[in-house]
């Protein structure tokens, strides 16, 4: 496919994300600086569908590097499942003469993408923004940083009411496929033990790390539980309590303020980055795929790759919690 791109649009799909505006921000920025004409839509692939398409200007995006959420608002869209859905979508595009998309999402926005592009003559080039970081193909996603912090924050204040009454917290991070917010805030919080859905959780063993532990008086006051963790964080204290009577426990659960927030400087960088390099795949014909970093480069992947892998956990990580913690 050789073809010129004079009119993008940018959408932001799914999960929201820290530094989502960001990232419009320097497609907006870049599409414009290379002579394109930048259209935002509405809502993901809904404003596709219901023609809220606008044109923006360098202007538009100003004073939004900063901004959580996103200025294009996102969505989950079921008549975009369909291809006559889809091809609604289609036809609005071409009434603005848009042949370039720029989609900012997760994996199902890029697998959406990825059906679109084989149906209609639109390349998309998909940007990861997801907090997850549930996207193989890259090294770190947009929103990830921002996430994971804002967790640290707040694993930090609990821990100090935590210690002052010698409790044991259950806290619950966002995570409902992938424990890498789990994982890492836990382990930048000194967590006792951190149970991710990737990996099996030997309830047991929690039991008798915390019994030994608890027998040479050493304070256990966190352990982190992704959201998706098969027990979850209710179970678990229930069980501990169970098992460990005199070992008062709580549950927190930090929710949605794990999505909100200014994105960190690392969010910005990264968001930046990948919208400039989307800009240029797809003046450059490199269609159809996604932006992602690896080992501090920019890397493409195929949007139909890009959907169906997940990253691996690093078992060094587990073996590292386990000795910090002992
Ligand atoms: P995320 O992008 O954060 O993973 P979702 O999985 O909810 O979020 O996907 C966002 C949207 O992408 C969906 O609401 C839908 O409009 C579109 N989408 C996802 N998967 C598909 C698919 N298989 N076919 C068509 N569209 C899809």
């Amino acid at each position: 496919m050789n073809r010129k791109v004079t009119k993008i649009g940018v959408l932001t799909s799914g999960g929201d994300a820290p530094g989502m505006n960001a990232a419009i921000r320097a497609v907006v920025r870049t599409g414009i600086y290379k002579g394109l004409e930048v259209y935002g839509i509405m809502r993901g692939y809904s404003g596709m569908i219901d023609g809220d398409i606008f044109k923006m200007e360098s202007q538009s995006v100003a004073n939004i590097i900063q901004r959580g959420g996103t200025v294009l608002k996102t969505a989950r869209c079921k008549e975009f499942f369909t291809s006559e859905g889809r091809k609604i979508a289609y036809d609005n595009l071409k009434k603005h003469g848009i042949n370039g998309l720029v989609i900012i999402g997760g994996d199902g926005s890029f697998r959406g993408a990825n059906i679109f592009s084989q149906e209609h003559d639109i390349p998309c080039i998909g940007l990861p923004g997801t907090i997850d970081k549930d996207i193989a193909g890259t090294d770190f996603t947009i929103g990830f940083d921002t996430a994971v912090n804002t967790a640290v924050e707040a694993i930090d204040k609990v821990r100090d009411t935590a210690d002052a009454h010698d409790r044991l917290f259950i806290i619950e991070v966002m995570g409902r496929d992938s424990g890498y917010i789990a994982l890492h805030s836990g382990i930048a919080t000194g967590a006792e033990n951190i149970l991710i859905p990737e990996r099996k959780t030997d309830i047991e063993n929690v039991i008798k790390t915390l019994l030994e532990k608890h027998g040479r008086k050493k304070l256990v006051n966190i352990i982190v539980v992704a959201e998706g963790e098969e027990f979850g964080a209710t179970e678990l204290s229930k069980i501990i309590t169970e098992r460990i009577p005199d070992q008062e426990v709580r549950v927190c659960i930090l929710g949605h303020i794990q999505r909100g927030g200014s994105p960190t400087c690392f969010d910005r960088l990264i968001a930046s980055r990948m919208g400039y390099a989307a800009v240029e795949c797809l003046l450059e014909n490199r269609f159809n795929v996604f932006v992602g970093i690896i080992n501090n480069k920019t890397h493409y992947t195929p949007l139909d790759l890009a959907v169906k892998k997940k990253q691996k956990i690093n078992e060094e990580w587990m073996k590292i919690v386990r000795i910090l913690s002992s």
